[in-house]
């Protein structure tokens, strides 16, 4: 028995508010129901390499890919490509916006033998800094979202790089959630268990062609790249439809149907819009009461797909997000090494702004209780 029971009429129908792994509809369990013939068969035959074919195009689609771009793809979640990065698309020295804890990593996975020490913009969590061109570095790296933090980030090219200096950007959360133009950016890289609400697993990136011609000639450099780590593998794969090594169907099948669903409601313009409205109706709730605070103090650095909320200290946001999770309103804690009063909520493409709203009347009334 939870210790608060919240009137159902104020519960949202589905509970899953994670910044990700993320809600997973239910049409999406029927198309890999409908599909299961699909599962235990060979990556090597046409059925498997059909279905990797049309998420593959799906996201060309999706994202409006401009000339030349390619989608690649390969196992090991976002997590992998930071490695990738390192290993195949960063020449000499890399730059970075650090704002949390995912664009860290990113940064800390740049600190290689091969490489010079990464130039790295470091801001105060909740915040965000500024990336200007240095003289050597022939990566830049930032993330479109913070997820640890919800900061949101531009995607547009650094003026003044030199010349064939790439953008690479991490968009694991904001993918699909948050528009842009991928002319802007020559590796948008993402995982599938975020807006496109499948599970993790796999990576995703974006290509422009100067990151093909990057990829390329590093791989014939003398440079030792584990062959697991090849973008060049990963490329040469991915325009078979398949993967060096062998995928996992469930987390196709399952983005194919958030994918064409996306697609069906307009494509990256609507999801967006979407997002915004959600994420918005969170923000002017919080800021309608004095004792919540959105996290992220500029209002153009806050994300629309991860919104931080802090709570004041006459409030336990511990407290809170034990009761709605025994109500069964799951995964609304903050970033675990944040270490805030906090609350996040994610408000990705396949969260209904009902659901948003009910989730809402739900903290009012656990916070007019506790
Ligand atoms: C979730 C997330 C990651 C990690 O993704 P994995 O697929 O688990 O490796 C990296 N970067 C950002 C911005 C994220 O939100």
């Amino acid at each position: 028995m939870p210790s608060l029971v919240i009137p159902a009429s104020l519960l949202p129908l589905d509970g899953r508010f994670g910044s990700g792994p993320s809600r997973v509809r239910p049409a999406q369990l029927e198309h890999l129901v409908a599909n299961a013939h699909l599962l235990g068969t060979s990556h090597r035959q046409a059925p498997v390499k059909d279905l990797v074919g049309r998420v593959l195009e799906g996201l060309a689609d999706f994202f409006r890919l401009p000339a030349g771009y390619e989608v690649v793809f390969g196992n090991g979640g976002s997590t992998a490509f930071w490695n990738i990065a390192a290993a195949g698309l960063a020449k000499n020295r890399s730059a970075h916006l650090s704002c949390g804890e995912f664009s860290a990593k990113c940064a800390q996975a740049h600190t290689t033998p091969w490489l010079e020490a990464p130039h790295v913009i470091t801001s105060e969590p909740g915040t965000l800094g500024e990336l200007a061109a240095i003289a050597g570095v022939d990566i830049y790296a930032w993330a479109h979202n913070e997820t640890s933090t919800g900061v949101a980030a531009g995607v547009r090219r650094i003026a003044g790089v030199d010349a064939g200096a790439l953008m690479v950007v991490d968009a694991t959360s904001a993918a699909g959630g948050i528009d842009f133009d991928a002319n802007e950016v020559d590796a948008y890289y993402f995982a599938p268990q975020k807006n496109f609400a499948s599970d993790g697993g796999l990576w995703f990136a974006l290509l422009s062609p100067q990151a093909i011609e990057r990829a390329s000639e590093i791989s014939q450099s003398d440079r030792y790249i584990p062959e697991f780590l090849s973008l060049q593998a990963a490329i040469d794969n991915s325009r078979l439809n398949q993967t060096l090594n062998t995928p996992a169907l469930t987390t196709l099948l399952l983005m194919e149907a958030q994918l064409d669903w996306m697609r069906s409601i307009g494509g990256l313009s609507a999801t967006a819009a979407h997002c915004t409205q959600t994420s918005n109706l969170l923000y002017s709730w919080a800021e309608s009461k004095d004792t919540i605070t959105p996290f992220v103090s500029n209002p153009a650095h806050r994300s629309p797909v991860v919104v931080t909320l802090d709570l004041d200290a006459s409030l336990d946001a511990s407290a809170l997000t034990q009761v709605l999770r025994d109500n069964g309103i799951v995964d609304t804690e903050p970033y675990r090494k944040l270490g805030r009063n906090q609350i996040r909520i994610a408000t990705f493409a396949g969260v209904p702004l009902d659901d948003v709203e009910k989730l809402t009347s739900s903290i009012d009334y656990v916070l007019e209780r506790l």
